[in-house]
């Protein structure tokens, strides 16, 4: 049945009762209890309608599903409806919330900055993230001009030239940002901000690294190239000069082949696609081995010691070598003539250490902290002199990094320097 009928029937029903009833009392009783009868009727009809109307009224001022006054007669039927609409508002409020909420959290997460404006650049609302960016707090700032919290001259004029298609890389609180403004709907517009200091910033290593690479590789060939031209042009040279050259070139040679290598090995180890397979590493095998190339690399020159009591570890052996061997080669290049090596596998609490302790040149302490940096060397000619590319410790930390372990240098110039290695207890191999 229509809703409106749901009214008119019950309502008319009951006035047409009162009327019934005070035509009756005229026809029983006379015209004057008809007429009282018609009033008395007519009277508690209105009082019963003002009193809904009361409850309707004090239910408006809280108008909660949960709350709805019961009816009479057309009054039943006006609630239930009202309590159907409340109801579903509250539903819709409620999915409304949580939805909001959802967003809100969403948002929060979200790594990269966003900014809600209205046309005129003012800050509507603003994720933690943009906060962060942009030195913003939405508490404070909200209704202010997004130019006078931000101020960067760069930002300025992106604004002012308004050429948001493309987005503007700034320099802010420290920060490599790149920002977007965004026009949504007709009056807004969403500005964008993302933190690329940690990409710029390997960026920077990518370029020095190409940059440094290339240098390293040019003296080496700009020797070989000397050499060859004398070669050409100088056919008749005398035999031990010539040979002299040839020996040069093929150390330069060897040089640029370990710097290759070392390049190589350093780009496998930062490679995602080159994860570590541990596997059981013999460490007293390794080390007899690396100890013998130290005693060949030394040529008589150190007193090269070895004591390995420690236990097996899980890791990569290959990558160890590489480590150790580079960490023990050091110590042999960088120690003069006299000098003596020891080298150390031992369990400790943390779990195992290695130990390499040199009598040499020593470090000074304002180099320790940078000498894993690529091509980072104290002095470059004594490092070239010895064949080395820079890059030893680089791979050192590299691989000790995939192993969990930890490199502790201490040094003291002109006495000597330790270098340990101390892998966790996890690491140890147990059968
Ligand atoms: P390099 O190939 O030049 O030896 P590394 O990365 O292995 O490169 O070492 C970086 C620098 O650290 C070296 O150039 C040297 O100055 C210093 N260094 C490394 N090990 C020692 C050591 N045992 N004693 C003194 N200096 C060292």
């Amino acid at each position: 049945m229509h809703p409106r009928l749901l009214f008119w029937i019950p309502a008319g029903l009951r006035l047409s009762l009162v009327l019934a009833g005070a035509a009756a009392a005229w026809y029983f009783f006379g015209l004057v209890p008809g007429l009282v009868a018609a009033i008395a009727g007519l009277l508690i009809f209105v009082v019963v309608q003002l009193h809904y109307l009361y409850r309707l009224s004090i239910w408006l001022n809280d108008p909660n599903s949960a709350k709805v006054p019961d009816g009479w007669g057309a009054w039943t039927e006006v609630f239930a409806r009202l309590y159907r609409m409340r109801r579903g508002d509250e539903k819709n409020q409620a999915e409304l919330t949580e939805w909001l909420a959802r967003f809100r959290q969403a948002m929060s997460l979200l790594p990269d900055g966003v900014v809600i404006m209205d046309d005129v650049l003012f800050l509507e609302w603003c994720n933690p993230a943009a906060e962060r960016h942009l030195g913003l707090r939405l508490e404070r700032d909200k209704g202010m001009r997004v130019t006078n919290l931000v101020r960067s001259p760069e930002f300025m004029d992106y604004i002012i030239l308004g050429r948001y298609e493309q987005p503007l890389t700034m320099s802010l609180r420290e920060r490599k940002l790149v920002v977007q403004i965004i026009p949504f709907e007709n009056r807004r517009q969403i500005l964008v901000t993302h933190d690329a200091t940690e990409a710029e910033r390997i960026e920077m290593m990518r370029r020095d690294f190409i940059a440094n690479a290339s240098h390293e590789l040019r003296t080496p060939l700009t020797v070989i190239n000397g050499f060859l031209e004398i070669a050409t042009t100088q056919p008749d040279l005398d035999p031990k000069t010539r040979m002299a050259h040839l020996k040069l070139m093929c150390e330069q040679g060897q040089r640029m082949q370990n710097l290759v290598e070392d390049m190589l090995t350093l780009t496998r180890l930062e490679s995602v696609d080159y994860p570590l397979r541990p596997e059981r590493v013999a460490l007293r095998v390794l080390l007899e081995q690396i100890e013998q190339e130290a005693i060949a690399l030394s040529a008589g020159r150190h007193t090269i010691s070895l004591r390995a009591a420690g236990p097996d570890i899980k890791g990569g052996t290959e990558e160890l070598r590489s480590a150790f061997g580079n960490l023990v080669s050091n110590a042999v290049r960088y120690t003069p003539a006299g000098g003596s090596i020891a080298i150390e596998w031992q369990a400790c609490d943390a779990g195992a250490q290695f130990v390499v302790r040199d009598t040499g040149i020593g470090i000074r302490p304002e180099h320790i902290a940078r000498l894993t940096e690529r091509f980072y060397r104290v002095d470059k000619s004594r490092s070239r002199e010895t064949q080395g590319t820079g890059l030893g410790l680089a791979i050192v930390k590299h691989v000790l990094l995939r192993h969990d372990a930890a490199l502790a240098i201490t040094s003291e110039p002109d006495k000597g320097s330790t270098f340990t290695v101390t892998f966790p207890r996890k690491a140890i191999y147990v059968e």
